[in-house]
């Protein structure tokens, strides 16, 4: 029988597969991430790691391929470790859709157990694939090798869906194969580790979570922008657009986490009860919430291509969104009114997103008038968590200014191990801690708010896209 309780920590022996070992993510990311548990001693040497693709390549050339993107271990001595962590790694070839390649996989991974004397199988399978072959993998690791007497947990890459139907669809389509809490959805936002400061900065300093409500504050922007295009990713890119690829999903998160109200308690269930209450009370996006959508073209200067240009977006006439600012709503008691603006782009002039709390200003009393503070939550370029705070400046002069309250990482945790997003992820999944991972109703709700949005921007009355120079700050009349 499989065991219900998920939180179960797995210690010793756990199997993790990789299917779609041979792409993309998992060469940047997942990797790298498991690279990092190991040599910060976060990943028990006793894991075995099975990958799976149909690409006929070895475990050197996972290994070299992923290299260049595993960051230094604080301890050093990395090409020992490095060694030592390949040697946890097989490379399994195989179709996705037959058998025949999970009959090998299945003998390998019980080859493996047997030899540790496991008793009851700790599974983790991690779906890096494209979400075509999603169900396809889902319904053959199922019938093959589901740990019908152990724990399986299935990590699933976004993007969950594309709106409300096809969503819901793969919510379908999983339900007959695994429980929900077999399911570990991804949205990397959550694992950062910022994000999971933002619960301790608003709710272990009441003084601050005092003032986080309509009475004290003029308005909330989150931003997304990226100095780089869609260069060579043009292809996936072309279908998502920006609104999927951040707005629905990380761009989403941040803002929930930042509104929600105080979780009952500092427990999974409690957290993403929080955020969906949160997100029930945001109001669906429509036309009316729009200010601006556009596409990059090329650079003033005509070195950077457009979006066209680009050799990976194959319909030249693509009005693909590279560029969405839209207003947002939440209506409860806390934040009713007040103006939310969500902004992501491609193609911009820095690289920064963050999400800022514009406090109103001061009408009255002796410095009436006074620049408003802000309290700002960055996760690029640096991270940092930092509030503008009006002072004067030491000496004969009395005249008000800001300074920032400034939490850099990088100054203050110089020394320590900051866990990245997929490190955390990836042993939150080994642990049975669903907490930064989606559950299936936030999903939904997530989709609900965004689906009438997207209907409209590809939809026979889309507004049409305003080109922008790559390099620039967006489209014109975005709001300040
Ligand atoms: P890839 O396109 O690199 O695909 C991963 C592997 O899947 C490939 O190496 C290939 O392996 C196999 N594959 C690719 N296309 C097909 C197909 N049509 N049919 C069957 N197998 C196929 O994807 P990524 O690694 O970029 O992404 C994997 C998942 O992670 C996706 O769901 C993606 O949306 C998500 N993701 C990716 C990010 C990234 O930065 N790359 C970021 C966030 C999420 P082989 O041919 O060897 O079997």
């Amino acid at each position: 029988m499989p065991v219900a309780n998920q939180t179960i920590a797995f210690e010793k022996n756990t199997a993790f597969v990789l299917f779609g070992a041979s792409g993309d993510l998992a060469k940047k990311e997942t990797f790298p991430a498991l690279f990092g548990l190991y040599s910060e001693g976060a990943l028990d040497p006793s894991t075995k790691i099975f990958c799976y693709a149909r690409s006929k390549l070895t475990v050197d050339n996972l290994r070299e391929n992923c290299k260049q993107y595993c960051r230094p271990s604080t301890g050093g001595n990395d090409k020992f470790k490095m060694d030592q962590f390949f040697k946890m790694v097989t490379y399994i070839s195989g179709a996705y859709d037959t058998d025949d390649g999970y009959l090998r996989l299945k003998g390998e991974i019980e080859a493996f157990e047997k030899e540790r004397g496991v008793t009851q199988p700790h599974r983790i399978f991690y779906l890096a694939i494209p979400p075509t072959i999603f169900l396809t993998v889902a319904g053959q690791l199922k019938k093959n090798i589901y740990a019908t007497n152990g724990i399986t947990r299935v990590i699933v890459e976004k993007p969950f869906g594309n709106d409300l139907d096809t969503s819901r669809e793969l919510q379908k389509g999983f339900k007959p194969l695994f429980r929900e809490d077999e399911i570990f959805k991804i949205d990397h936002f959550l694992g950062k580790d910022d994000l999971k400061r933002l619960l301790a900065v608003r709710f272990a300093n009441p003084f601050l979570n005092g003032t986080w409500n309509k009475d004290y504050i003029e308005c909330i922007q989150v931003w997304f922008k990226e100095p780089f295009g869609a260069e060579g990713r043009g292809g996936y890119f072309d279908v998502v657009g920006i609104i999927r690829d951040v707005m629905q999903n990380h761009l989403l998160q941040i803002l929930t986490v930042a509104l929600m109200e105080e979780p009952v308690a500092n427990k999974a269930e409690a957290i993403r009860d929080a955020k969906v209450t949160l997100l029930k009370s945001m109001e669906k996006l429509g036309p009316k919430n729009v200010v601006s959508v556009g596409q990059y073209g090329r650079s003033t200067d005509g070195k950077l291509p457009s979006y066209l240009d680009d050799d990976t977006v194959l319909n030249k006439e693509s009005k693909c969104l590279t560029f969405t600012e839209i207003t947002m709503d939440v209506h409860n008691d806390r934040w009713e009114g007040v103006p939310i603006v969500m902004r992501a782009g491609k193609g911009l002039d820095e690289d920064r997103v963050e999400i800022r709390m514009k406090y109103k200003k001061n009408v009255s009393g002796m410095f009436a008038g006074c620049t408003p503070n802000e309290f700002v939550i960055q996760f690029h370029p640096e991270r940092k968590i930092y509030m503008t705070f009006n002072t004067t400046a030491p000496g004969f002069v009395d005249n008000v200014h800001q300074v920032s309250l400034d939490m850099t990482y990088s100054d203050k945790y110089a020394k320590d191990w900051v866990p990245e997003a997929y490190e955390r992820l990836i042993r939150d999944a080994f642990l049975g801690n669903p907490a930064n991972y989606v559950r299936d109703d936030e999903l939904d709700v997530s989709w609900d708010i965004f689906t009438p949005l997207l209907n409209y921007v590809e939809g026979p009355d889309a507004p049409e896209p305003e080109i922008y120079p790559y390099g620039s700050t967006g489209p014109k009349g975005i709001l300040e």
